[in-house]
């Protein structure tokens, strides 16, 4: 089978480690027979660079004709933060979002047990194992809502944000949080502020009519203040984790350090058509961008990802993942994992070990 990739390498280190991922996406399809062909899609710094605008006609459309987009990183000083929309990176990330129709987004947090040592929580915490994923909605709420900003007679400036949604967006992405919990350990917790917000009170009335017709799956509801309390106090007692889009934001940046590093942490942004995007948590790290010092882990398992929600095969994805755990079984370390005295590899030996793994 023949796959049709789109790439973002966008800016910072976000070339560095997709050349990793897509060595390494090579290497997989040349043990289990898949080819892939791939399109390069100019978006963020370099985009605006280049003909003036982050997010450039015809970038939706290109994506639409691959089979998944792996995305680097967007974004850096270089370019600020203009006062016209088109000439920021960040918008062309909320675009693409929109434009694809990508309102699920999932980030798993792992702690891998070479790793153990990084987390940053109780030894007895970390012993009983971290392995969850949060379902964030990704295309509605506060994020998306009408903003305003204007004068009142007697208190100044002011600023608002609308916060909505729709039973039809709460409905799609609760079905997502069942199914996938279906296929990890059957647990979800539904994560909202209904004891406040009038939006989380229809988002859990929704989810507790999902409840009843995925009955198989152990659902709880818990107030977001409490999430992230637990989230740094229990992590291990959580599989998967749906919430909106503000929360969903915060907490998962929580649960990425419970796990250690940034460098590690892949993320998945779906909808209900193809092609899904595929990108790691972190951004683009201008500090170390060029010196060969990016972990390129977190994209690699952005791909690992991909060949599982885009491509339904599992057995590649596991290969990924595996290479990765073997590697830094072996003690391997990119520079921000290695602990002070502790030698490093950089970006490319990093991404060639886990391709002799493969
Ligand atoms: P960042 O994630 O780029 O960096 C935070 C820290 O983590 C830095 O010290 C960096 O060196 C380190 N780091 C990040 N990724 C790493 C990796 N793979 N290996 C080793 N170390 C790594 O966050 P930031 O500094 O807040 O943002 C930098 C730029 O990236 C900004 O312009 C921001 O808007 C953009 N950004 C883009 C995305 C995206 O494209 N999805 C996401 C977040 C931030």
């Amino acid at each position: 089978m023949n796959y049709k990739i789109a790439l973002i390498r966008g800016d910072g280190i976000g070339p560095e480690v997709v050349d990793e991922a897509v060595k390494v996406m090579l290497a997989v399809g040349e043990k289990f027979g898949h080819s892939f062909t791939f399109e390069d899609v100019l978006m963020g710094g370099c985009a605006i660079d280049a003909v003036g605008k982050s997010y450039p006609e015809g970038t939706a459309e290109k994506c639409r004709a691959c089979d998944a987009v792996l995305l680097g990183a967007v974004g850096g000083p270089k370019w600020g933060h203009s006062s016209e929309a088109d000439k920021r990176p960040e918008t062309a990330l909320l675009s693409i979002r929109r434009d694809l129709g990508l309102y699920a987004n999932l980030r798993p947090a792992a702690l891998r047990p070479a790793l153990a040592e990084a987390c940053p929580l109780k030894k007895e915490t970390a012993e009983r194992g971290i392995d969850l994923m949060i379902v964030r909605e990704l295309t509605g709420g506060i994020y998306f809502g009408r903003r305003e900003r204007y004068q009142t007679q007697d208190r100044g400036e002011e600023a608002a944000d609308r916060m909505a949604y729709s039973q039809m967006e709460i409905e799609r992405i609760g079905r997502r949080a069942f199914e996938l919990a279906r296929l990890r350990r059957g647990k979800l917790a539904s994560v909202d502020k209904a004891n406040v917000l009038e939006t989380s009170r229809l988002w859990r009335s929704v989810m507790h009519r999902l409840a009843e017709e995925y009955a198989d799956v152990q659902y709880e509801d818990v107030l977001v203040d409490n999430a992230a309390m637990q989230l740094v106090r229990d992590p291990g007692q959580f599989d998967v984790v749906v919430t909106e889009n503000m929360f969903g934001d915060i907490l998962s940046d929580e649960a990425s350090m419970i796990t250690g590093s940034i460098g590690l942490l892949p993320s998945a942004s779906i909808g209900d058509q193809a092609p899904g995007l595929y990108e790691p948590i972190h951004g683009s790290a201008p500090d170390i961008a060029g010196q060969d010092k990016a972990n390129p882990i977190a994209t690699i398992l952005s791909v690992a990802m991909m060949f599982r929600y885009s491509f339904r095969l599992a057995g590649e994805a596991q290969a990924i993942e595996g290479a990765v755990d073997a590697v830094l079984t072996e003690g391997w370390r990119t520079a921000d994992l290695a602990r002070p005295g502790e030698a490093a590899v950089g970006t490319a030996r990093m991404g060639e070990l886990i391709r002799e793994k493969i």
